[in-house]
């Protein structure tokens, strides 16, 4: 991937990539949920991240910082600095890349986080290890024929039974990601503390990485 290339071979770059593949599998997870399921994110919802921040492993930091040095590398800088400003006004209460003013709101999607990219559309294991599923309580239950719908948890029967079909696990891709680097499983960290460690690492690869000038060359 473009966002890897100028640290490749390195450690970092092979855990972003494995995360690269866990993410793009996650669409396709939940496309056949997406087509039964009567609940949808209204556009411009983002209600979850207005009192959320993610809990990031290393490796999800890394890719958010792989992904924000090749597309917003003034931004990913001032993090980096400990110079960065907020789009919103109360940073306290959630997510410091959410922008309550843009109409998509999350200001680094390419980018996101494992937990971000499955709200809505996966659905978790009971204590019997079967599929379940709770509607967001921000989705809308009207626009579609939902009169035999309700917002309480649907066990894996029901769904079959109303939409044949079950959401991706959120436990089953988490463990996918956790996998990528077993050592680093245990120690998650708020977003806002993770990523300029990412950034600086990341930052510091690309230096690494540039060839050394040589002196038997001919000048210029
Ligand atoms: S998961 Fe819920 S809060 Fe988040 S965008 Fe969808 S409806 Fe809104
Ligand atoms: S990274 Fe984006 S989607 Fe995730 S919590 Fe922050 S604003 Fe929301």
């Amino acid at each position: 991937m473009k966002e890897t290339q100028r640290f490749a071979g390195t450690r970092a770059a092979a855990l972003i990539e494995g995360l690269d593949a866990v993410y793009g599998g996650i669409d396709g997870e939940q496309a056949a949920w997406r087509l039964a399921s009567p609940f949808q994110c209204p556009p411009g919802c983002g209600s979850c991240c207005v009192n959320f921040e993610p809990d990031v492993l290393e490796v999800e930091a890394l890719y958010l910082a792989a992904w924000m040095i090749a597309h917003q590398g003034e931004r990913a800088q001032a993090i980096e600095r400990g110079e960065f400003v907020s789009p919103r006004p109360d940073p306290e209460r959630g997510c410091v890349l959410f922008d309550p003013a843009n109409p998509y709101h999350c200001t680094v999607y390419g980018g996101r986080c494992l937990i971000c990219r499955l709200f809505a559309y996966t659905g978790d294991r009971g204590k019997d290890g079967r599929p379940r599923w709770k509607p967001c309580k921000h989705l809308p239950l009207e626009g579609a024929d939902l009169g035999a719908l309700r917002r309480p948890q649907y066990s894996e029967a029901e769904l079959l039974d109303r939409f044949g079909t079950v959401p991706p696990m959120m436990s089953d891709i988490a463990q996918r990601v956790l996998a990528l680097d077993p050592d680093g499983a245990s120690s998650r960290r708020p977003l806002r503390d993770a990523l300029p460690d990412a950034i600086r690492k990341i930052r510091l690869l690309i230096s690494f990485s540039f060839d050394p000038p040589n002196p038997n060359a001919p000048a210029a």
